[in-house]
């Protein structure tokens, strides 16, 4: 059985005092629940002020970003060891954000993927097709496409540690959801792609998480499909009520 985890992408939303708010209320509604892995994940400017209020709840603390080399001269950017130093555990990498506006690519999200890894912080690789190429058809390239670019030479040893975040582009903030059937459809290809690659015992291992407008109306029926292991949240993770309430979803 493969522990759910739902992970709160907090996008670059609330200052820091509006952050350990949001935390403050999220932490006794969800005290207790140990059969799902929570994490929320604010700007970085506030993680240090938001781990000091989770540090020792069962809410772990995840960052949006990471880049691959550990310090040097990389303007503006911040690295893994940097994030594990300030309490983070999980990261964000490859999100369709930063594809579409910071024009990331397959190859940075591996090298990303693989220091974040070295770090030992967990990844949550995300990938996920645009409106107009699941119209086209082209849903399962795109999909394998950034699988195979993002976990190109990887060991069995590394992607193991990883979680995957299927977002398909177009349910991102818009309000529009894949049904659990469209999110099961595309996850069990996923686990199949793993199964080919790294063998079937990796792939039963590896949790693939679903994102786009998740809720607390909708986040049931997808968490019940079988290889639905979990949630990407955006918009409703910056409410304490509706995050929580989808964590209880996924027991
Ligand atoms: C996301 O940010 O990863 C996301 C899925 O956003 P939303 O839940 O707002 O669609």
């Amino acid at each position: 059985m493969r522990k759910k985890i739902i992970a709160g992408n907090w996008k670059m939303n609330k200052l820091r005092g509006e952050a350990v708010e949001l935390v403050k209320e999220l932490v006794p509604l969800v005290e207790g629940i140990d059969a799902v892995d929570i994490v929320v994940c604010p700007v970085y400017v506030s993680l240090p002020a938001v781990y000091e209020i989770i540090k020792d709840t069962n809410i772990e603390l995840g960052a949006q970003d990471c880049f691959w080399e550990d310090s040097g001269a990389y303007t503006g950017e911040i690295s893994a060891p940097m994030l594990k130093d300030v309490g983070v555990k999980y990261v964000v990498i490859g999100h369709s954000e930063r594809r579409q506006y910071f024009c990331e690519t397959d190859e940075w999200v591996n090298k990303k993927t693989k220091a974040a890894l070295k770090t030992g912080l967990t990844p949550i690789v995300c990938v996920g097709e645009r409106l107009e190429e699941r119209e086209a058809g082209k849903t399962i390239d795109v999909i394998s496409g950034q699988l195979e670019g993002g976990f190109s030479g990887f060991e069995k040893a590394e992607i193991e540690k990883c979680v995957i975040a299927y977002e398909p582009v177009w349910a991102i903030g818009t309000g529009k959801t894949a049904t659990p059937e469209q999110a099961q459809e595309v996850h069990s290809f996923i686990r199949g792609w793993l199964a080919e690659k790294f063998g079937k015992d990796v792939s039963e291992k590896i949790r693939i998480q679903y994102g786009g407008s998740v809720k607390p109306a909708n986040a049931k029926s997808l968490l019940s499909q079988p290889d639905i292991d979990g949630a990407l949240v955006g918009g409703a993770s910056l409410k304490a009520q509706d995050f929580a309430e989808i964590v209880k979803a996924g027991l």
